[in-house]
C-alpha cells in the first residue's frame, strides 16, 4: 500500500525524523487558513500517489496566505499523470542549500533491506543510477543483525558527506529511517530530497512510503490511511469481497484457479490477439460463493464482452469446480458469452456436468489455446 507524502511524513515524525510543520487542505480556502496559521512563506504540494509532482507544476511556493489560496486553486485543478489532485499539503517553506537522496527498500534478490544514499538528490534517482552509478552509496543490512552505526558511517563516507555537523544529523536520520522501515513493515521508505537548509538543518522534504499489504493486519493505524476514493471502483469492491482482482484494459474477462494459471491465461489471450480485462484468481477452492463474487466483479466492468474460465483441477477436483460454476450461474444473471476450459483431476466428469446442465451462453473447450481463441472471437 502506497502512502501519500503527508502520511509518510506523519510516520517519519513518529520515528523522530525531522519534517516541516504542515497542514492538509481540501479547498483553496482551507489552504489559505493553513498558510495563515503556519505563517511566513509556505509550499503548496499536490497530494497524489505518483512522483514528479514538481515537474508537473504540483509544487509551488507562496509568500502570503492570498498567494497560497491562489496556488492551491491551480494545483487542486490539476491532473498529474491520471491522478486528480483532491488535496494539497501546505508546509512551512524550507530554505534549501543542498538536496540529497536517501532510501531503504526491500531487495528481494538479496533478501535484505538496501540503503541508498547520494548527494545527487532532488532529481530522478533512476537518472542518477544511469548516468553516475558510482555516485550512489549502496549498502545492504543483515536483517538479523539489524542496523548498526557503522552502516550509517559507511554510507556517509561513500556519499562524501563529510561536514561533521551535517553527517551527525544524516546518521541519526538514516538510523531512524531504518526503524521506520522495520517498525511499519515497509517495502520502501524514500526521502527525495533529503535537504540541508541554509541554517544547516537536515530534514526530510518529501516522502515515499510503501507498506507491505500482508502486514497491515498488525498496523491498523496505517491500514486506515488507505484512500478508498483513489482506488479503482472495481478493485475496491473486490477488496471488500476478498477477491483477488486487478483491473486491466481489455474486453475479455478472466477467471482462473491459481495465480500462475491466471498469469499464463493473460499471456495466451494476448497471443491469440485478444486483450484481457482483468486478472482474477479464484484461489484453491471451487465453492459457488467464490465464483459468484468473482463473476459479479468481472461482469460489473462494462468493457467486458466475454468471459473465460480457466480451471485446472488439482486438489480441488474438476467436478467440484464445475458444480460451483453451475451453482453460481444459477444465482446470477450473466448475459456474456462464457468459455470454460477445464483440465486436470476429474476433468472429464466436470466437462460432462457442464455440457449437460449449462445455459446456452456457456461453451466448453478442451485446451487452453482453443478456449482462448473461442473467447476472443466471442468478444469481437
Ligand atoms: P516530487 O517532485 O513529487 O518529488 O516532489 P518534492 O516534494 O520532492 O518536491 C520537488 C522539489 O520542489 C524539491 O526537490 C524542491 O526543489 C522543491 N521544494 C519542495 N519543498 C520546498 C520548500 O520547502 N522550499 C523550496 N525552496 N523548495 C521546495
Ligand atoms: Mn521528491
Amino acid at each position: 500500500m502506497d502512502l501519500y507524502e503527508y502520511q509518510g511524513k506523519q510516520l517519519f515524525a513518529r520515528f523522530g525524523i525531522p519534517v516541516s510543520e504542515g497542514r492538509l487542505a481540501e479547498s483553496p480556502e482551507e489552504a489559505r487558513d493553513a498558510a495563515e496559521e503556519l505563517g511566513g512563506q509556505v509550499v503548496v504540494k499536490a497530494q497524489v500517489l505518483t512522483g514528479g509532482r514538481g515537474k508537473a507544476g504540483g509544487i509551488q511556493l507562496a509568500d502570503t496566505p492570498d498567494e497560497a489560496e491562489a496556488r492551491a486553486r491551480e494545483i487542486l485543478g490539476l491532473d498529474i499523470r491520471g491522478h486528480a489532485v483532491r488535496r494539497v499539503w501546505i508546509e512551512k517553506a524550507s530554505d534549501i542549500d543542498k538536496e540529497y537522496y536517501l532510501s531503504v527498500s526491500f531487495d528481494r534478490g538479496e533478501k535484505k533491506p538496501l540503503f541508498m544514499l547520494t548527494t545527487r538528490g532532488g532529481v530522478d534517482i533512476e537518472e542518477v543510477a544511469e548516468r553516475e552509478p558510482e555516485a550512489i552509496a549502496r549498502l545492504h543490512v543483515d536483517p538479523l543483525m539489524g542496523y548498526q552505526p557503522y552502516h550509517g558511517r559507511w554510507l556517509c563516507f561513500r556519499a562524501t558527506i563529510d561536514d561533521p555537523d551535517e553527517s551527525k544529523q544524516v546518521l541519526a536520520l538514516v538510523e531512524r529511517l531504518y526503524e521506520a522501515f522495520v517498525g511499519c513493515d515497509a517495502m520502501l521508505c524514500e526521502v527525495n530530497p533529503l535537504v540541508v537548509t541554509r541554517a544547516g538543518e537536515v530534514k526530510a522534504l518529501d516522502s515515499k512510503f510503501t507498506v507491505d499489504d500482508n502486514a497491515l493486519y498488525r498496523h491498523s493505524d496505517v491500514a486506515e490511511m488507505r484512500d478508498v476514493e483513489a482506488a479503482d471502483a472495481h478493485e475496491r469492491l473486490a477488496r471488500e469481497k476478498g477477491v483477488t482482482y486487478v483491473r486491466l484494459e481489455g474486453d475479455v474477462g478472466i477467471l482462473g484457479n491459481g495465480a500462475g494459471l491466471v498469469m499464463s491465461t493473460l499471456d495466451v489471450i494476448d497471443q491469440v490477439g485478444g486483450r484481457p480485462a482483468n486478472f482474477c484468481d479464484l484461489g484453491g477452492g471451487g465453492d459457488a460463493q467464490g465464483v459468484v463474487d468473482a463473476l459479479e466483479i468481472i461482469a460489473a466492468d462494462s468493457q467486458v464482452r466475454a468471459i473465460l474460465f480457466n480451471i485446472f483441477g488439482g486438489i480441488t477436483r474438476g467436478d467440484e469446480v464445475a458444480r460451483g460454476i453451475l451453482a453460481a450461474l444459477a444465482q446470477l444473471q450473466i448475459e456474456h458469452p462464457i468459455v470454460v476450459r477445464l483440465d486436470g483431476t476429474n476433468a472429464d466428469e466436470g466437462r460432462r456436468l457442464l455440457e449437460e446442465a449449462a445455459p446456452a451462453n456457456l461453451h466448453v473447450e478442451d485446451t487452453m489455446l482453443a478456449a482462448a481463441e473461442r473467447v476472443v472471437e466471442l468478444a469481437r
